[in-house]
């Protein structure tokens, strides 16, 4: 490949996301805030930067990762889209505010740069092993000239839309799965003081309307679906701190646009309370919350 990348962001997904850069064979100049990320970034054969600046300037695609939109803003205009040669390719994997995805695509392209914001999910698994599905926001030729790249990182890549529409669907997709996970605990629980095994409401609702993949993929309580978290004691898997952060953006976009939206902004109301003890755990452990609330 005699594309270089600049990688900004080496955190848990960062990391093996621009491992399998370089195993394509993409020249990857890596930069993190974090010591134990450059350590990490050496072994998996990227080339190691002083200053997510210095590996702008040198590249033709920059590629950040960050925990939150203030960090890709201040990034940006921090010198980030100053350093990198006119037309560099910016593609955003964080999940943000579609608000500020937008205020950044606005700054990439006034700074005569192309950008696309291209958030992911399928998690650190997905991001390992290559597969994670991107939802990309941003002009067509963004989307052609970053899909290359992104056909690397991960097995499903869909154009959403202009700038920022990337983050709505992303932001859409975990509202979703927010609630249906509170919907199939509380059906769970429900189900418990009625006499209804967690099986038995297993066997009926994965085959009838019931049928989600909170339950059919990631069964909040253990016994019907070996591989979920609800099994290993809730290890994460996908964290609860994660899942309020996205709710937490999505509660956002609904009042930002007057959106009716109810259970998205009670589904993030729930995440921020169990949040505040639980947040290491997988988002999934909200059973147990509902269960020992409704034992009180
Ligand atoms: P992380 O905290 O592990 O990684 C973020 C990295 O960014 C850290 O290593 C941090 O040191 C680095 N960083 C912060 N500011 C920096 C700066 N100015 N310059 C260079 N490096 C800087 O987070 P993560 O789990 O990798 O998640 C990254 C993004 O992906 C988040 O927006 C998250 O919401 C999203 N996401 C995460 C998952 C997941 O399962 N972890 C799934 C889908 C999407």
């Amino acid at each position: 490949q005699d594309t270089t990348v600049a990688f900004v962001g080496l955190g848990h997904m960062g990391g093996p996301m621009a491992a399998n850069l370089v195993k394509a064979g993409y020249k990857v100049l890596g930069f993190d805030l974090a010591p134990a990320a450059l350590e990490q970034a050496g072994k998996d054969g990227l080339t190691v930067v002083s200053s997510s600046d210095e590996g702008a300037s040198q590249a033709d695609v920059v590629i950040t990762m960050l925990p939150s939109g203030k960090h890709v803003i201040d990034l940006y205009n921090g010198g980030l889209l100053a350093s990198a040669k006119p037309g560099t390719l910016f593609i955003d994997s964080s999940t943000i505010d579609v608000a500020d995805a937008k205020t950044a695509a606005d700054a990439a392209v006034a700074a005569g740069h192309r950008p696309v914001d291209a958030p992911v999910s399928g998690g650190v698994s997905g991001a390992a092993a290559g597969t994670l599905a991107f939802m990309v926001g941003g002009p067509a030729e963004n989307f052609e000239a970053a899909k290359p790249l992104l056909d690397v990182m991960g097995a499903k890549v869909v154009h959403c839309g202009d700038a920022g529409v990337g983050q709505a669907a992303k932001i859409c997709n975990n509202m979703v799965l927010g609630i249906s996970m509170i919907a199939i605990s509380e059906a769970f629980v429900l189900g418990e003081k009625l006499g209804l095994s967690n099986q038995a409401f297993f066997d009926v609702a994965s085959n009838a309307s019931g049928q989600c993949w909170s339950l059919t993929t990631y069964c909040p309580v253990p016994g019907p679906v070996p591989t979920s978290p609800a099994n290993n004691d809730y290890q994460p898997g996908f964290a609860t701190a994660l899942m309020n952060k996205d709710l937490g953006l999505a509660a956002n976009a609904l009042q930002a646009n007057g959106v009716d939206g109810q259970l998205g902004l009670h589904a993030a109301e729930i995440y921020t309370r169990f949040m505040e003890e639980n947040g290491g755990k997988d988002f999934s452990a909200i059973v147990t919350d509902i269960r020992d609330r409704s034992n009180e």
